[in-house]
């Protein structure tokens, strides 16, 4: 499956906003968008356009796909199915992307960042109510357990990554054992529990025109 392997700091640059794309040194002054504020490429210093309707849509959507590192066609795929759901699509797109595995080990602080993440359950390191489970995309469900396989105890990424927990710190919707090395999926995670400044109506107004 296609994934954007290029620069990363760059997509925060693009996006005027921290993403959290690169573990530990998003935490550091050595930040490319602490360093360099602006749009990258040769006109990013430039005055900047005020942007259409279109524009400002386009810019969430994408937004979106960077901070948890997901495809077009697989993301308009999630709007899909959000829209199918009860509820406000927009949040659901989002509960359906907070649910994926690889944000779910990010966020209990087994790896430092969603590529990591990614990577990792592909990899195998980890088992969801006992069973390995080496799809990124797998959703969990409320009550589920995740944990660190035995024999990936030892793997320096998820060692390091368990050791900066705290600062990063667990959402509500998740408890974590981290001495057991791991987690619970305690309640399925609401649009309240993503902090991120994500204006998802604009993703929704895009896709259905
Ligand atoms: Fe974005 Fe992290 Fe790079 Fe900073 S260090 S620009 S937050 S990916």
């Amino acid at each position: 499956m296609a994934r954007y392997t290029g620069p990363v700091c760059r997509l925060c640059r693009r996006e005027d906003m921290k993403l959290f794309l690169k573990g530990e040194r998003c935490y550091t002054d050595k930040c490319g968008y602490e360093r360099r504020s602006y749009p990258p490429g040769q006109h990013g210093q430039a005055r900047r356009r005020k942007r259409s309707d279109y524009g400002e849509q386009l810019r969430e959507k994408q937004k979106v796909k960077r901070i948890y590192g997901i495809a077009e066609r697989q993301f308009r795929g999630y709007y899909h199915r959000a829209a199918r759901m009860k509820g406000v699509t927009g949040e659901n797109l989002i509960q359906l992307l907070e649910r994926r595995l690889d944000n779910v080990v990010y966020r209990m602080g087994f790896v430092s960042d969603h590529a990591e993440g990614r990577q990792l359950v592909r990899h195998g390191h980890f088992k969801v109510n006992g069973q390995r489970v080496d799809i990124p995309s797998y959703l969990v469900r409320s009550g589920d357990v995740v944990e660190v396989r035995d024999k990936s105890r030892t793997i320096g990424r998820i060692v390091e990554a368990l050791g900066a927990v705290e600062r990063r710190g667990v959402p509500e919707w998740i408890t974590l054992d981290k001495d057991a090395f791991k987690g619970t999926v305690k309640t399925l995670p609401t649009r309240a529990d993503v902090t991120l400044p994500i204006r998802e109506q604009l993703i929704v107004e895009l896709y259905s025109k």
